[in-house]
């Protein structure tokens, strides 16, 4: 097979990258244009060359899987490529930009001496995501195209511009309607004589108050906290742009590349992005499993979690009708839906037409009559067993037959619910993150009889909702609350044993959480987890757990929601404020428990809330909840607020490394106070460490 096509169109030359889906600069792409850019340069024939890709991509970048291979940097590597058989080409080469120029693809064409894009071509550079910077030239290439500040902002935002923002810049030369290869032909035509040839690496990045702008760069990424390591690389990259000759600035980048993709970080990052591809594929599930077709569908419950549906269905472009008992309920849901479009429009994020037409898409309902005929339907009423029994039982009733029946329950059995219906094979668990139009990740919640069909159409849904969508298998809290469960255990041991929420917290968000876990209580409600423990104390009465918490809900203190939590809140004040009234009642609690309080490290608090979690995760994936392990870590990075940094708890207890967390763990469980079985390691961990093996490849 042959990854670039080369065709020739009288004095020109036309090379096209075939390397579908995305032209990914694989080796075989790579050595195919150094043989097609030789061809064209020795055949007296040819005057000029257009360089292109598919309408999808000219071409999306290095292809990630090949870094950590021999292949990376095989003959030519990608500066080889741009450098020595680009630059050196006695004849001009015009990219062709469509759909996609991103990363090494954007570095591909900033070494051609032109660029003409078809419209709404995306343009970035985006390696910062991935943990390192643009390594291929396009720290030095791109201020020269774009200027010193616009090329500093898009490397460290990582974001995609359209091609049209470039139009009067040399980035772009020319936005091709139409044809876009003819357009291309036609443009190198008109500059085959022209000489010198235009390259970026002879012009300067010219900008009149450079240092300070440099200096200004560097002292933002160091005061940000969740700044990445690449983007100090960044600034120093485009530093060395600015005040060295081209060819020293590119190897500051190219030793700055290289110690970056070797780092945990990028590893981490790059786990990440492959944990988001492979978690779209389900084991045993054939490719060409038929899906259902979507085009309507019912939300039951209009509460917080409802509402919060609705608005992703409408979004997506998909009617929704919206069911609660009563019509003050429907009416307090459709205000908070109305609440969330204002607020977009206030923000100038949505025009007011548009928010007519999401609006449009939403229709309050009373009448189970009145959804039957849709498509799908979600319940997302109250977490009780007895109230989805007797609404399942309704649904199987009305429901047309082949209709999808999702519950968004975030606890209950799964195939109690789907036995309440006479087609348990229809049930199935959408698991939305609060708030549900924001949060990405979507638990799809496999129920013992759910057909193979159900799954896949659901996981479909997932990705037409924009959502990353992570299947999980039947248990209590399934992937994401059964391992936030265990880690908030130790959280309030903690509490019983000297430490105080904001210290927990915040050595907590240091360690890289979003939040630690006492403000994400307050947040997502006290007397929602108190209800599951109440469950719990019921069903697993052998569980041994600190019952600070429930002396906290006892007072009303429910959160944010209530003006009073773990933390306390004041009105029009964002920031949760330190508590002494709570301080004094965990202590009261200590002592009703006759427990001398001690002073805790950070540390401590750290390990023992995420070994916690690394535990549960691997009694999750030997149990087979879970299909791998880097789908645990896609639950906690998009749903939990795990640092991305660090790749998801199971990849960074990789990167601790197995035996340090066992040994650890037997540390914490001769802890005289809390519960030395929590603390054996699940056997899955326990071989894996013995072995010295990983979870993840
Ligand atoms: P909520 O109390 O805000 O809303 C529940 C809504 O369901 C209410 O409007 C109520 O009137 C309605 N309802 C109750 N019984 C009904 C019935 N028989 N028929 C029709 N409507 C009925 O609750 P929520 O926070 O939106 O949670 C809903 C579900 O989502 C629960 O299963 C919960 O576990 C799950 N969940 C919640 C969150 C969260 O953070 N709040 C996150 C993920 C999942």
């Amino acid at each position: 097979m042959s990854f670039v096509r080369y065709e020739q169109d009288r004095d020109v030359a036309v090379m096209t990258m075939d390397n579908p889906p995305v032209n990914c600069l694989c080796h075989e792409v790579r050595r195919g244009l150094a043989d097609a850019l030789d061809r064209a340069d020795l055949d007296p024939a040819v005057r000029a060359v257009v360089l292109t890709g598919s309408a999808k991509a000219f071409s999306a970048g290095a292809d990630i899987g090949e870094l950590d291979s021999h292949l990376a940097f095989a003959e030519p590597d990608q500066n080889e490529l741009v450098t020595s058989i680009l630059e050196r080409m006695s004849k001009p080469v015009v990219a062709a930009l469509s759909g996609l120029a991103l990363g090494g693809g954007l570095e591909l064409a900033l070494g051609c001496h032109y660029r003409v894009a078809a419209p709404g071509t995306r343009l970035g550079l985006p390696e910062v995501k991935l943990g390192f910077i643009p390594g291929g030239g396009g720290t030095q290439r791109l201020p020269r195209a774009v200027g010193l500040e616009r090329a500093l902002n898009m490397m460290l935002s990582g974001a995609h511009h359209r091609a049209e923002e470039f139009s009067a810049t040399p980035l772009v030369q020319e936005i091709v309607e139409g044809d876009l290869v003819a357009g291309a032909i036609a443009f190198a035509r008109r500059v085959a004589d022209e000489r010198p040839l235009s390259r970026l690496r002879d012009c300067r990045v010219d900008h009149p108050h450079a240092a300070p702008l440099l200096r200004y760069a560097r002292s933002a990424v160091a005061s940000n906290r969740s700044a990445p390591a690449a983007a100090r690389s960044i600034v120093e990259a485009v530093e060395a742009a600015v005040n060295k000759p081209f060819d020293q600035g590119m190897q500051t980048e190219i030793s700055l590349f290289m110690a970056l993709s070797a780092s945990t970080e990028a590893k981490a990052l790059r786990h990440a992005f492959f944990a988001e591809r492979n978690a779209a594929r389900i084991d045993g599930l054939a490719a060409d499993t038929p899906v259902r077709e979507i085009r309507s569908a019912a939300v039951v419950g209009a509460g917080t979690m409802g509402s919060g549906i609705a608005l992703c269905f409408a979004d997506a472009g998909i009617p929704v009708k919206l069911l609660d008992q009563r019509q003050e309920l429907l009416d307090k849901g459709m205000a908070a839906i109305r609440r969330t479009y204002e607020a977009a429009m206030k923000r100038g994020r949505l025009s007011e037409a548009r928010s007519a037409e999401l609006l449009a898409l939403i229709q309050p309902t009373l009448s189970y009559q009145e959804i039957a005929g849709c498509d799908l339907v979600i319940e997302a009423a109250f977490e009780e067993f007895p109230i989805k029994e007797q609404i399942f039982r309704q649904l199987d009733r009305v429901m047309k037959q082949g209709a999808i029946l999702a519950s968004n329950t975030s606890t209950l059995n799964l195939n109690r619910i789907a036995a309440c219906t006479g087609r348990p094979a229809d049930v199935i668990g959408t698991h939305f993150f609060n708030p549900a139009n924001v949060m990405p990740l979507l638990e799809v919640v496999r129920g013992g009889a759910t057909s193979d069909e159900l799954l896949a159409s659901v996981i479909n849904l997932g990705r037409r909702l924009r959502k990353t969508p992570v299947v999980a298998g039947v248990c209590d809290g399934f992937i994401g609350n059964r391992m936030i469960d265990a880690y908030l255990r130790q959280a309030m041991f903690l509490l019983d044993e000297g430490a105080l929420p904001w210290q927990v917290d915040k050595a907590l968000e240091r360690f890289g959480m979003a939040m630690g876990p006492f403000r994400m209580c307050d947040i997502v409600g006290n007397d929602v987890m108190w209800a599951v423990r109440k469950r719990h104390y019921v069903e697993q009465p052998e569980l041994i757990c600190s019952r600070v918490a429930d002396r906290l809900c006892e007072q009303g203190r429910f959160g944010q929601k209530s003006g009073r939590g773990w933390y306390r809140y004041l009105p029009g004040v964002r920031e949760a404020q330190a508590d002494q009234e709570v301080a004094l009642l965990i202590g009261e609690h200590s002592a009703g428990i006759g427990l001398v309080r001690r002073k805790i490290a950070d540390d401590e608090i750290v390990g023992r809330c995420i070994y916690a979690l690394v535990n549960e995760g691997a009694a999750i994936l030997e149990e087979g909840i879970a299909q791998r392990a880097s789908d645990i870590d896609l639950v906690y990075l998009a749903g939990y607020g795990f640092p991305a940094r660090r790749g998801g708890p199971m990849f960074h207890a990789d990167s601790v490394g197995l035996g340090a967390i066992v040994r650890a763990m037997k540390r914490y469980a001769l802890n005289p106070y809390g519960d030395a079985r929590f603390w054996e390691p699940a056997p899955l961990l326990a071989r894996l460490a013995a072995e010295g093996k990983k979870f993840t490849p």
